[in-house]
């Protein structure tokens, strides 16, 4: 421990979110016993131990296999397609971006898992509703065409054709909109249109996807329908 202030500065972000100080995770623990001040130490410790994945400066623990979304099935993109970061401490998280791949779920899992595509999303959601989680939320993946997009956003890629209305089945549009409201819930972001938007209104992008069929209004309200757990590690 270098310091021992119990300063302790945290914001609210427009989602809801918190966000705490550096100072807050330097509490040393010779500020215990001083009555008052230890309580407030130790309310600080138990935000913490709720909070540590938003603190600035750790480099966060990495377990092969681990997903950011319950239930996701976890498949490594190449590591030539992503690259290794620490959100949402170097880069706030405040976009999420729907893309539509343009081929089947195994298309999009082969060529995330090809170092010579160059490209990746967070995501792949199924028509069934099965999510693989192909790289990490903390680390940035090309998925958007714009760097400062990549780095500010997770990507969810759909199995589908953007001229195709079918592909997009009621199990996608639920599992994706459960994925979406999680990592809005994660990170703070607004359950909205501004927060939440397609590859082709990323700045300078020459793609379309999801396209006109995507229903949006539809999607969006199964997004703010979903009720997320309070994550509590
Ligand atoms: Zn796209």
């Amino acid at each position: 421990m270098s310091e021992t202030t119990s300063e302790t500065t945290s914001e609210t972000t427009p989602g809801g979110g918190r966000r705490v100080s550096r100072r807050t995770l330097l509490v040393g623990g010779s500020a215990a016993g001083l009555g008052a001040a230890a309580v407030a130490v130790y309310a600080a410790r138990d935000e913490l131990s709720r909070m540590w994945w938003r603190l600035p400066g750790i480099d966060k623990p990495r377990k092969a296999g681990v997903v950011d979304q319950p239930g996701a099935e976890w498949i490594a993109a190449s590591g030539a397609n992503w690259r290794w970061a620490d959100r949402p401490d170097d880069y706030v998280i405040d976009r999420v971006v729907i893309h539509v791949v343009q081929g089947s779920y195994d298309d999009a899992v082969r060529v995330f898992r090809d170092p010579g595509h160059r490209a990746a999303a967070h995501y792949v959601v199924r028509r069934d509703g099965h999510i693989a989680q192909m790289v990490r939320e903390l680390d940035v993946a090309f998925h958007a065409g714009n760097r400062p997009y990549n780095e500010r956003s997770i990507g969810i890629e759909h199995e589908g054709f953007v001229s195709e209305p079918r592909s997009f089945t009621d199990a996608m549009y639920r599992a994706s909109a459960r994925l979406t409201a999680s990592i809005c819930e994660r990170y703070g972001i607004p359950r909205d249109r501004e927060h939440i938007v397609g590859h082709v209104e990323v700045p300078g992008t020459d793609h379309t996807d999801p396209g006109r069929h995507w229903d949006w209004d539809r999607y969006i309200r199964l997004v703010r329908a979903v009720r997320v757990p309070r994550t509590s590690t």
